[in-house]
């Protein structure tokens, strides 16, 4: 039992994440894990993170879709949390995946507004409306998780509906997010690197500067919201895209590139930070696409993909599915991945940037509670 509750968070470890590209709602996680009338359970578990997860994944019908969770210090050492779940916690504000704030304060919803996403939260934000006028302008910007008959549901505050909304980013999160910041502390997790050689800074899983989280303002001050000390501008931020994955017609995971970070995608790439597809792949596609299949970089703002596998793969430019218009991509060869362009290793394994990518199939949640994909999907022919 305590060896699949561990499997299960680390599946939900995969799912926190403060990468503005990535991240697709906030939400406090102190008040999350006390959501007793989700499970009927302890006064607090962190699985409920992982329900509420779960749900906003069915939502958005997409796989792996992470969230950006605001934490009270206190929660480090709650005493309603098992040991493991306060380690597991604690480990995740070392790595800089969480954001531990001695007080959040209005914290969440102001990443909400700078990073333009929805807000996942039982409490009424209505006091806030003056300061960020869509928290009741834009229906689905706020949503309660409430309990539902097939897991958790949601609940929006403004307009009711269960869908959440993302917005666009406001004005002082694109300014924000054009720089790269730096925390005089030492050792910080969210903008680490101004203490110079600690051991904390060793430990840190290493972060491209695009992934930092966005500063607080305060006073109009960029603002560790950790520390609450004046962040230092390090210069601008480094240019980033998103792309997709999509398997059986759904989007199973979504990834940044950067220029100084390359991502190798296929079966089961070496590199660290390779995109692993071979737990959604049925027999023929896993004999077809190479461990390493396609590598793509970000140059000068251009999107290229260079076929590094075995059996070549295709572009579908502007995503056409005609076979007439299907590109081949052999072996070596390298191509820029236009705007709505898809680039397919496999019938129906494609990746390309995530508005882009046509809806497909029927939604079949793939659960961060379950504790192991073992089921390959079946892929359409
Ligand atoms: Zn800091």
């Amino acid at each position: 039992m305590r060896f699949e509750i561990s499997k299960v968070l680390d599946a939900i470890e995969g799912r926190v994440c403060t990468d503005p590209s990535l991240a697709r709602a906030v939400l406090d996680l102190a008040e999350v894990i006390r959501y007793q009338d989700l499970d009927g359970g302890r006064p607090a578990s962190l699985l409920r993170l992982g329900m509420v997860i779960d749900a906003l994944a069915r939502e958005l019908e997409e796989d792996s879709v992470p969230v950006y969770a605001v934490v009270h210090r206190a929660l480090l050492s709650d005493a309603d949390l098992t040991s493991n779940e306060r380690m597991v916690v604690r480990r995740w504000a070392d790595d800089g995946l969480v954001e531990v704030l001695d007080n959040p304060g209005d914290r969440m919803v102001e990443v909400a507004d700078l990073l333009g996403l929805p807000v996942l939260t039982r409490v009424r934000t209505d006091g806030l409306r003056g300061r960020y006028p869509w928290l009741v302008e834009q229906p689905g910007r706020v949503l309660a998780p409430v309990p539902g008959a097939g897991g958790p549901a949601f609940v929006a505050h403004v307009g009711g509906g269960h869908t959440p909304v993302s917005g666009d980013r406001s004005p002082a999160g694109v300014k924000l997010l054009s720089r790269q910041w730096r925390c005089p502390e030492p050792g910080c997790a969210l903008f680490g690197g101004g203490g110079g050689g600690s051991f904390a800074d060793l430990a840190r899983v290493e972060r491209s500067p695009a992934a930092q989280p966005p500063p607080s303002l305060r006073g109009g001050a960029p603002t560790c919201p950790r520390h609450g000390v004046r962040l230092g501008d390090a210069g601008p931020r480094p240019r980033s895209e998103v792309l997709a994955v999509r398997v059986g017609g759904l989007i199973r995971r979504r990834f940044v590139l950067t220029e100084d970070r390359p991502a190798l995608v296929g079966r089961a790439p070496d590199q660290a930070g390779g995109i692993v597809l071979g737990q959604w792949l049925n027999d023929e596609a896993r004999r077809w696409i190479s461990r390493s299949h396609v590598r793509f970089e970000l140059r000068v703002g251009e999107v290229i993909v260079t076929d590094v596998s075995t059996n070549g793969s295709g572009i579908r430019p502007g995503g056409s599915m005609a076979e007439s218009d299907r590109v081949p991509l052999a072996p070596k060869q390298s191509r820029v991945v236009a705007e709505g362009d898809m680039v397919e290793l496999y019938p129906g394994v494609q990746i390309g940037r995530p508005g882009e990518l046509p809806a497909g199939a029927p939604y079949t949640p793939n659960s961060v509670m379950a504790e192991a994909p073992t089921m390959a999907m079946r892929l359409p022919r």
